[in-house]
């Protein structure tokens, strides 16, 4: 049996898991992200913990294909540099492939976090049988991975399919990338709770913006409505670029579920300029609960 560590990189924790090569996870663990320590620091921890799980599971070195990282970009994957998350603050042009390599004697490979889930999507989830999809995350940011004739779309420096930054509506004022009207600073999470804040009046979590959606409130359903609409523009724009088959969403705004993809799947089969891409399959994500983990250690196989 061949194996191989997946570890995925957040500002909050450090998710990792021991996975073997159908895709069962057999140890996993999380360690808080502590970003008061120097990267190096951290990575250091992230190997020990590499370690224990080797130990718990009584597999060698020798049993191990080799580790994947996923990791918020901006990232330089061709350089195994993580270059400046902006959740991650003080880690800038962290060369960790190199640190993890050094420490192991593995081949180490680092992807953005949403193009590891979308390898976890297409290895064991919602797009095994499609060599063109885009998998998009809807959660506290938004991205997507990418693939383009069975393989992982990664573009020069591996930060292909950063949907969450492109302009939807600049109406809605400016993101703090620069632009106006961005994806995701109209319709991830974080967005969806400020805004549904300021609408209702009162601070309100993300949860709270769809219960009052469920219970029809009237202003915030014209409110999510316009989200669902700008999602919808977006993948639009997914699909005339790039032509998948289909589309699988994940995050945690994908499981308000029915009416964001009754909303988005009415919008493509009107906009989306290719008669056959207005046909585009819009799915929900089958491995959220352990697709970064998973996914990660999936870049490790789909080397061979
Ligand atoms: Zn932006």
């Amino acid at each position: 049996m061949a194996y191989a560590i997946g570890i995925d990189i957040g500002g909050t924790k450090v998710a990792l898991a021991l996975v073997d090569e159908y895709g069962k996870v057999r140890e996993q663990s999380k360690i808080p992200t502590d970003t008061s320590i120097e990267p190096t620091a951290m990575i250091a921890k992230i190997n020990q913990e590499v370690e224990s799980l080797l130990k718990q599971a009584a597999v060698s070195l020798e049993d191990m294909d080799g580790i994947g990282i996923g990791s918020p970009g901006p990232l330089d994957s061709k350089n195994g540099m993580i270059s400046c998350p902006p959740n991650l603050q003080n880690w800038r042009d962290v060369d960790i492939v190199a640190q993890v390599k050094n420490h192991f004697g593995l081949p180490v490979i680092l992807e953005n976090d949403a193009n590891a889930a979308a390898m976890a999507e297409k290895w064991l989830g919602a797009a095994k049988e499609n060599d063109n999809f885009a998998y998009v995350t809807i959660s506290t940011g938004i991205g997507a991975g990418l693939f383009a004739d069975g393989k992982l779309l990664g573009g020069a420096r591996g930060n292909a399919g950063d949907i969450g930054h492109t302009v939807v509506d600049p109406a809605y004022g400016r993101c703090p990338c620069g632009q106006y009207g961005c994806l995701e600073f109209i319709a991830s999470g974080t967005a969806i709770g400020k805004r549904g804040s300021e609408i209702a009046g009162k601070p309100l979590t993300t949860e709270q913006v769809f219960d009052l959606y469920h219970q029809r409130d009237e202003k915030i359903q014209t409110y999510i409505e316009d989200v669902f609409q700008k999602i919808g523009i977006a993948l639009v724009s997914l699909i005339n670029t790039f032509d998948p088959e289909k589309i699988v969403l994940g995050g945690g705004v994908s499981k308000v579920g029915e009416p964001l993809f009754s909303a988005v799947r009415a919008y493509v089969s009107q906009y989306a300029l290719n008669p056959a891409g207005r046909n585009t399959e819009i799915v929900p994500a089958e491995l959220d609960q352990n697709a970064g983990v998973v996914g990660a250690a999936g870049l490790v196989f789909n080397l061979k």
